[in-house]
């Protein structure tokens, strides 16, 4: 079976192979995460050679050799080149997680339209974020992408107890155990991490909305902080490993 593409994808990951050939990690709309070949792509006089690296999102064209059971990278053009990311560490460093996740997650199944979606607009507005937005963007990107996998729990919910868990309560902040579960003070103790209400309510109002939209909600720093490091958690349990790109 031989098939041929023209569709959407988000360089992730470039690898070269031998001298003169590439190996990609992309992710296509519609098809997730795919590892096509790009023939020549290390030579001097190829098109792909400037075109198909991270973070570029462009058209590629796709050819699938049934025969040799392999994606091959034909041509590649790109729409955004997110020359913003080389500009800035923080932007860069956070590009360099959203692609580990992405590349460790499959990134495939029905909804893999929707997480190409998410994953362009992320790293667009990432390209040009400025500093004190990014962290905010990085939560909310996060966030949207729990969802999309279907795995976002509850923040108003004791994962322990099923209690409801009311933002603004007495009695003491939510907190989360070594695996990402998120309880109530009443099965919490004291040495695991707090989640503050304020980032609860903050996940609980960017649900459903844009990331455009997500990322002008204000949180303070140490809230965002506290939810970054939840959701963190949360995706490292799902992957049962540590993300190699995160900075301590
Ligand atoms: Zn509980």
């Amino acid at each position: 079976m031989t098939r041929n593409l023209k569709v959407p994808a988000l360089v992730l990951k470039v690898n070269p192979v031998g001298e003169n050939h590439r190996g990609l990690a992309m992710l296509v709309s519609g098809e997730g995460l795919l590892h096509p070949f790009a023939y020549g792509a290390q030579g001097k006089r190829s098109a792909l050679r400037g075109t198909a690296v991270p973070y570029n999102r462009g058209i590629a064209d796709l050819h699938f050799d049934g025969a040799r059971n392999r994606w091959r990278l034909t041509a590649f053009d790109p729409v955004d080149t997110h020359d913003g990311l080389r500009e800035d560490l923080d932007r860069f460093y956070t590009a360099t997680t959203w692609a580990e996740i992405l590349l460790k997650t499959h990134g495939a199944g029905e909804d893999s339209a929707e997480l190409f979606e998410l994953a362009a607009t992320a790293f667009s507005m990432l390209s040009s974020s400025a500093p004190r937005d990014i962290k905010r963007l990085h939560v909310g990107f996060l966030w949207q992408f729990l969802d999309i996998e279907g795995v976002r729990p509850n923040p108003e919910q004791c994962g322990r107890c099923g209690k409801v868990l009311p933002i603004g309560g007495s009695d003491g902040p939510a907190r989360f155990l070594p695996n990402g579960l998120l309880t109530g003070p009443e099965c919490a103790e004291n040495r695991w991490p707090a989640l503050p209400d304020g980032a609860r309510r903050w996940l609980m109002t960017i649900s459903g909305e844009a990331l455009e939209v997500a990322v002008k909600i204000g949180l303070a720093p140490g809230a965002v902080t506290a939810a970054e490091n939840w959701l963190l958690t949360i995706i490292q349990t799902l992957l049962e490993r540590p993300l190699r790109s995160i900075r301590k």
